[in-house]
């Protein structure tokens, strides 16, 4: 059983591209350091799209809101991340409707990334926030879907800092090699944001 309904995968992706649209420079910022400083635009484009198609869309689950989202993403957002989140919610959308859990849905999305971006952790990649995040809200459903979230937000926190003194191994930011070290992962800030979305509007 998900405790994630339609309204509640409405209002965490509302709330997702509200949080873009805040952040949008200052990720592009992070992607201007290491990369070529379009991360910021590329989210909010795609969550601008996401945003307009949900308004007319009429969804019978959450799997339907976050596979839309997922559709989305994948056709607006372009470069490396448009894909790779269009994989995350495509694959959310896809075990929810098949009947499976959130839990289930996120290591869905999580072994999509992987499979799309060959990237493991410790490459200073989004996976770096993503993988944290899904075993730490696997650990924490027991607890309740409040915690949960809050654990994965937290987890994926972390994980972000933590790509700060690594070197890029993939994508990008791999090609400015040792000069990739020292600063934040773009695509590990934003996946990070948007769990924290999902984490604030599942309390309230
Ligand atoms: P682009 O690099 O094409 O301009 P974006 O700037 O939108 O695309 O996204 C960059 C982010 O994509 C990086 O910060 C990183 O988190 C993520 N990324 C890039 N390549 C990979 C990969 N192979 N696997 C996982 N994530 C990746
Ligand atoms: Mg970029
Ligand atoms: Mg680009």
């Amino acid at each position: 059983m998900t405790a994630v309904d339609e309204a509640l995968a409405r209002a965490w992706i509302a709330a997702a591209a509200e949080a873009v649209r805040a952040e949008a420079e200052h990720l592009t910022d992070l992607d201007a350091a290491i990369g070529d400083g379009d991360h910021g635009v590329n989210l909010r484009r795609g969550f601008d799209a996401v945003t307009a198609a949900l308004g007319t869309y009429t969804a019978d689950s959450a799997g339907d809101v976050l596979g839309k989202t997922g559709t989305t993403l994948l056709s607006k957002v372009g470069g490396a991340s448009g894909p790779l989140y269009g994989t995350v919610f495509r694959a959310l959308g896809k075990t929810l409707r098949q009947g499976g859990t959130f839990t289930e849905g996120l290591q869905a999305a999580l072994d999509g990334v992987r499979r799309l971006g060959k990237a493991e952790v410790g490459d200073k990649t989004m996976v770096d926030a993503l993988a944290p995040a899904v075993a730490a809200y696997a650990a924490a459903v027991a607890d309740g879907e409040e915690i949960a979230t809050r654990a994965a937000a937290e987890a994926a926190q972390t994980g972000a800092a933590s790509t700060v003194p690594l070197q890029a191994r993939k994508g990008r930011a791999s090609y400015l090699g040792e000069r990739s070290v020292g600063h934040p992962d773009p695509g590990a800030t934003s996946t990070a944001l948007i769990l924290e979305a999902l984490a604030d509007v599942t309390a309230r």
